[in-house]
């Protein structure tokens, strides 16, 4: 069993971002500008807002945090997207989920300029996906794809499946997996709580990505012997012996899995950090394009 590790594989795509972009700094230009919006108070939610800007800073980059208080208006949010949008030194834009209840999170969504949306949430960035046009894929399964990349795990003529169809994860996976593309051609079957038997459909897959939110969901006698298993899951277990009061667990029983799968992916380590390595791979590219490099 070989291990995917999200660390190594996201420490070198950032490291590659951050040489390219020393060039451009060299020569006078100015850095990529993210800009993240976060909502109200939410414990994860900030998490993972400070640990983009963290990663944003890091490279080079810079990133913007705007905090507003729960019961902000979606009139408020939607004029803030709008100056963000008309501002040409800003190449990205992402709005934290989940945001309060009286805000759709839907019109905010479609409120980004789709060419700053590096979440890839747009209608026009996943009407490009299902088109197999050059848009921005959401960040989780751009990471998966460049996961596979990295550890040269072929796709083409395989048999993909993915549980769980969300259109953060699940749907824009199938779509990555199924197009012609050089990390794709794969023939695709899309799970979901409706699926009848899943075990049938997970013993055949080559590659088995597996995102829907139920910690351990996944064991070894579902998975055929020498797949490639890509664990997206990630729940928070309550845990009052550890200093946080949690850990974190994923969709596949790990340790049953690892001994029949030929690849797999671990929690924590594994697709939560290349997730975060695309939405700046994302960012820089946005940027490229607007500066036109
Ligand atoms: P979601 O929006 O809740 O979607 C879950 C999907 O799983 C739905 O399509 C649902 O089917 C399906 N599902 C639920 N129970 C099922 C079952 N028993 N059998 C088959 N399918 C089932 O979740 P999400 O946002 O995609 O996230 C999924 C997991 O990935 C969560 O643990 C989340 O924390 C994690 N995640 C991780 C990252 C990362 O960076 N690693 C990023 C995003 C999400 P229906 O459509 O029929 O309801």
């Amino acid at each position: 069993m070989i291990l995917l590790d999200g660390k190594i594989t996201a420490d070198n795509i950032k490291e590659g971002i951050k040489t390219e972009l020393e060039t451009y700094i060299s020569k006078g230009l100015r850095k990529p500008h993210l800009v993240a919006i976060l909502v109200g108070d939410d414990g994860a939610s900030r998490t993972y807002v400070d640990s983009k800007e963290r990663n944003s800073k890091a490279l080079g980059f810079d990133s913007t945090v705007l905090r507003l208080p729960a019961d902000t208006t979606e009139q408020y949010l939607l004029n803030t997207i709008l100056e963000l949008n008309e501002n040409p030194d800003i190449d990205g834009i992402l709005v934290q989920s989940p945001l309060p209840s009286h805000i759709d999170e839907k019109t905010v969504t479609q409120s980004i300029a789709p060419e700053k949306d590096v979440d890839g949430f747009h209608y026009v960035n996943m009407g490009k996906l299902a088109k197999g046009d050059e848009g921005f894929v959401s960040a989780t399964p751009l990471g998966v794809v460049m996961m596979l990349k990295a550890y040269g795990i072929s796709t083409a003529g395989k048999h993909c499946v993915v549980v769980g169809r969300s259109n953060i994860v699940g749907r824009p996976m199938s779509l990555l997996m199924s197009n012609n593309s050089e990390y794709g051609n794969c023939t695709v079957t899309l799970c979901h709580s409706k699926t009848v038997n899943i075990g049938d459909y997970t013993r055949m897959a080559d590659i088995l990505i597996v995102a829907l939110g139920k910690p351990g969901f996944v064991k070894a006698d579902m998975v055929k012997p020498g797949a490639t298993v890509i664990d997206v899951g990630i729940t928070r277990i309550d845990d009052s012996s550890r200093k946080s009061g949690f850990y974190l667990k994923g969709d596949v029983d790990f340790n049953e899995v690892k001994e029949v799968a030929a690849y797999i992916t671990p929690v924590p380590g594994g697709v939560g950090l290349m997730t975060i390595a695309a939405l700046l791979s994302n960012t820089f590219k946005a940027y490229k394009i607007n500066m036109n490099l």
